[in-house]
């Protein structure tokens, strides 16, 4: 998948972007490649030998940073095609400027076995407009019972490298560190979704004064703290690769600054919504109170705790950022607060909520936007071909962005299957104008190709 080359055709060349926020700059892709970075390209044709067609797209004020590549997407297919498939989630995730995304395995099937892993890698080679790289299981169905076959995932076409039984915290100490130390094999990472079971037993949100005054079953930060304290110390132990799926607590952010302190390779990534949303939306908000829609796993959590994300993240303590698009469809999500689904999309509206939390506030440049939304995030899945940066002999995946603009969010037009964001009614910067998925546009003028 990774090394594919360009699907030939048309050369492009993209005039006037912005490269990483910095001077407008030419940008002459062919054969998917990055050909030529420059000025006045198209004026010296020259050092372009033979006939060839070029297609030009006008940059002038975009910002071209690296396709977007996510390591924690749910596409949902196989099982819940209700939700989203393959093919409608990587539609979303090309309109929102990325052109990799990590599949998450709690599918239906699990996405445990080669065979499995298999199917959604195919599945995405098949809707072409963004690279998919599966997610496999830790155990087998999600059960924190026994070892997947993570062998057998990494050496099957899907080459996974990335394993998460997320949805589920791997609860059991044995089976984390046994499964830390099988992935060393291969280069592979356990991706925890750190939540300790007993102390979030029916809980509801984040456990605090909203959720005393609510009455809803708190959850508590230590259950998510707890967890990664003891996989940064079993990671230290056997010497293995840890990464922590959607960090959401000022608490697990001094644990994760500790272990990288002490040089261990613990890596994490937080969610656009927990950059942005606070639990108080829950007991007010433009959608009313209790509404179903801020109801996600991890839960949204306080001012202060938005704030310290926002920070590890502009120094690094968090590595990265990671959407944990969870689509569900209506009937799933529109119901008593109890009872509804957790999760929301996030594909489509991601480097939106990135520049309103992160560039807006002058905690990031656009070259910090690339290198978490972009380089990080391939470098932590070892997907090559990815995060790469736009120079020459470079694979063309770049996304061209128009962080002028600003607009109300409005989910009619997305292309996820699923409706469940908790933007609609807020006003949010930015558009994703082109992306470019080896050489060839997935998206232009706002649109899918
Ligand atoms: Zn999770």
């Amino acid at each position: 998948m990774d090394e594919r080359n360009g699907t030939g055709g048309a050369s492009i060349l993209i005039r006037g972007a912005r490269i990483l926020g910095g001077e407008p700059a030419d940008i002459l892709v062919r054969d998917g490649l990055v050909a030529e970075v420059g000025h006045d390209l198209e004026g010296r044709p020259a050092e372009r030998p033979g006939p060839e067609l070029v297609e030009i797209v006008e940059a002038a004020g975009l910002i071209a940073l690296p396709g977007l590549v996510d390591l924690h997407t749910h596409l949902r297919e196989p099982g819940r095609e209700d939700a989203e498939t393959v093919e409608t989630g990587t539609r979303a995730a090309a309109l929102g400027g990325y052109t990799a995304v990590h599949a998450m395995a709690n599918t239906d099937p699990v996405a445990d076995t080669a065979g499995v892993v298999e199917q959604v890698w195919r599945l995405g080679q098949e809707s072409g407009r963004c690279d998919v790289r599966p997610v496999g299981a830790v155990t087998v169905g999600l059960q924190g019972e026994r070892l997947a076959e993570l062998g057998a995932m990494a050496d099957s076409a899907a080459r996974v490298r990335v394993f998460s039984d997320d949805g589920k915290c791997v609860s059991d100490a044995v089976l984390m560190r046994r499964a830390l130390e099988y992935v060393k094999a291969f280069d592979g990472v356990v991706a925890q979704h750190a939540q300790e079971p007993r102390l979030t037993a029916g809980a509801q949100m984040n456990e605090g004064a909203v959720s005393g005054r609510l009455g809803l079953t708190g959850w508590p930060a230590v259950a998510e703290e707890a967890i990664i304290s003891r996989d940064c110390l079993l990671a230290a132990h056997v010497g293995s690769r840890l990464h922590i799926c959607h960090v959401s607590t000022a608490g697990s952010v001094e644990i994760i600054r500790w272990a990288k302190s002490k040089g261990w390779d613990v890596t994490a990534e937080v969610t656009p919504h927990h950059l942005l949303l606070t639990d108080d939306l829950v007991e007010d908000s433009p959608v009313g109170s209790y509404n179903p829609i801020y109801k996600v796993n991890p839960p949204l959590r306080t001012r202060a705790d938005v704030m310290a994300l926002r920070e590890a993240l502009a120094d690094g303590t968090i590595d990265c950022v990671a959407t944990d698009h969870a689509p569900h469809p209506v009937e799933d999500k529109e119901t008593e607060w109890a009872a509804a689904a957790m999760g929301m999309i996030g594909l489509e509206t991601a480097l939106a909520v990135v520049q309103e939390a992160m560039v807006e506030t002058g905690l990031l440049d656009w070259a910090g936007v690339a290198e978490r939304m972009s380089r990080t995030p391939a470098r932590i899945g070892r997907l090559a071909g990815h995060g790469r940066p736009i120079e020459a002999g470079e694979p063309a995946n770049i996304t061209l962005y128009d962080p002028s603009v600003r607009a109300a969010v409005d989910p009619a037009g997305y292309a996820s299957k699923s409706r469940n964001t908790p933007y609609e009614g807020l006003t949010l910067p930015g558009r994703v104008v082109a992306t470019f998925l080896r050489g060839r546009p997935t998206v232009l003028d706002g649109k899918l190709t």
